[in-house]
This record gives C-alpha cells, structure tokens and sequence, in this order.
C-alpha cells in the first residue's frame, strides 16, 4: 500500500512524520474521510471544499491548489489500484518548534492514505447511547471545522464502548441532539424525516447533504429542525449517514428499540437508492 506524504508516494511503513508536526502536538490540523465506490470518488469537490473552508478558518495556508490536491486523491487510489476504498486525506500546520505558535510552522504537512474498508459499523443496524459528553459548542471549536481535535468524539466511544453500543449520540450545549462520534442523525415520524440543522453544533455532512436531496427526490418531507431525545426515542425510523458508516439503521437508543429492532421502509428505501447515486456521484479516477 503506497501512501503520498509531502510530495511523494512511500511504503505504508516509511511513511511518517517529524515529533516535532503541530498535528501530532497539539491537533493542529484538518482532514477528510473520503470514499471511491466503483472507481467513482463520491463528491471529491465537495470534500475538497470543505477541507479548504476548515483550513481557511484555522487559517491554515495549504499553499498548494484545490486543483493540485485533487490530483493527490486520485493519484493515491490509481497507484494503489482501487475501485472500492476509503481515503484520509490530512493537512496539519506543519513542523515546527515546541510552542503553539502556528508561525514557526512555515509548512503544512500533507497525507493521504486509501485502503478497503466495509462499512466502519456494520450492516446488521446499531446500538447507541446518548453520552454525557456534550458536542462543542460553535463558540467553543466550531464542529462545522474538521479537524484533527476529536477527543470530544473519543471520550463519548469510550462511554460507548463501555455500555457495550455501536455509536453515541452527543447532545449540544443546549441539550438537543447534535450528531454521533463521526456521523449525523436522521429521526423518521409518520413519515416525515428530520435532522439537526447544521447550527446546532453539527458537521455539515456530506453524506447528510447527498441523503436530504435524494430524500426530496423521492418526495419525502424532509426538514432541519432541532430535535430532543424524546423525539429520538419515539421515532419511527432512525439512522445515521456518515462516509465511514455510509448509511446504518439504529435499532436501539438508550435501552428503546426503534422499530421492532428492523429496518424501515424509508430507511431501506434511501438506503437502496443511496447505494445506486454514490457510484455515480463524483470524479472518476479511471477514464
Ligand atoms: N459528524 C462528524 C463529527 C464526523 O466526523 C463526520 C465524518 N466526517 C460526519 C458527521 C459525517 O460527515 P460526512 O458525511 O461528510 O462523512
């Protein structure tokens, strides 16, 4: 597996970073989880995007064109010889000397990985727990920025982890529903689907935003609006998207079995058609 790092490809086992990478000390940095279905990188404009606005926001000077890190992307699947993949793309502020001071760090690092990787929780639908870890705050560290700080994410697994659940659910600092450790929620009730908006302490999810437009496609009623646990609770359907998890079906949630334990039939519907858009949604790596 050939890995690109800082301008060239190297064995997964050369490929490492300087101690002295602001990444590495102090999280300082960004990344993407990006997937290739069928040789077809789904929404690689839209990942790259995002990847620049969390960069502009950290101001973070990729120094290398939107155009140029695209490249990168394909490369490392075409090299690797990939049709079905997952790919960590990462930017971190650099090297640079013991001190915070993102100006001793005149050059970001740059990385990207692609390996096979089913879907990160299964398919036979999760179990999730409400954690007591709250998401941050968008005056605190905005999630909308995807960096490389994800000890709030972490601490809520471990709880996770703990009670023996697939996911955890964090809530906002006002108490409603915010998202999981790496992916965005989705509530069906008679036949309506809502999801948190993207103020509420929430990433803009790729894989949420492919998800609300085919939802409207299919003429469901979809809308963003704030959500409690109860709403959760009381659910007709509930699933998450996420590019590692893809689309999974919750079946409990704190100790409540959503729908007999089963996929529902929205759930299943958008799943299936989720799965026929993502091959074709994006940037071909192979002509
Ligand atoms: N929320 C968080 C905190 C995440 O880390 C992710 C994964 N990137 C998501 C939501 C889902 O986003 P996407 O569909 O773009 O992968």
């Amino acid at each position: 597996m050939k890995i690109y790092l800082n301008g060239e490809f190297v064995e997964k086992e050369q490929a490492k970073i300087s101690v002295y990478d602001h990444g590495l000390l102090y999280g300082d940095g960004v990344f993407e989880g990006i997937r290739v279905y069928d040789g077809v990188i789904f929404k690689l404009k839209e990942h790259i995007d995002r990847l620049f606005d969390s960069a502009t926001s950290l101001q973070i000077d990729i120094q290398t064109s939107k155009e140029e890190i695209s490249k990168i992307v394909i490369d490392t699947i075409r090299i690797n010889g990939l049709q079905d993949a997952y790919i960590r793309l990462v930017i971190t502020r650099g090297v640079g000397d013991l001190g915070l001071d993102p100006r001793k760090c005149p050059k970001p690092t740059i990385f990207c990985i692609a390996e096979p990787m089913n879907p990160l929780l299964g398919e036979d639908g999760i179990k999730v727990i409400t954690s007591s870890i709250r998401r941050l705050p968008v005056d605190v560290l905005n999630p909308a920025v995807k960096s490389l700080n994800y000890l709030n994410s972490i601490l809520a697994k471990i709880q996770a982890n703990y009670a023996g659940c697939d996911e955890a659910f964090l809530l906002d600092s006002e108490g409603y529903v915010a998202e999981g450790t790496g992916d965005n929620i989705f509530v069906i009730k008679n036949g309506k689907i809502k999801t948190p908006p993207v103020s509420s302490s929430v990433l803009k999810g790729i894989t949420r935003d492919a998800v609300v437009d085919l939802a409207k496609e299919q003429g469901y009623e979809i809308v963003e609006e704030k959500l409690t646990l109860h709403d959760l609770y009381v659910a007709d359907e509930l699933f998450i998207t996420g590019t590692a998890a893809e689309l999974a079906n919750v079946v409990e949630i704190d100790g409540r079995i959503i729908n007999n334990g089963e996929m529902g039939e929205i759930t299943k519907k958008l799943s299936k058609e989720f799965k026929k858009i993502r091959k074709v949604m994006g940037t071909k790596v192979y002509e």
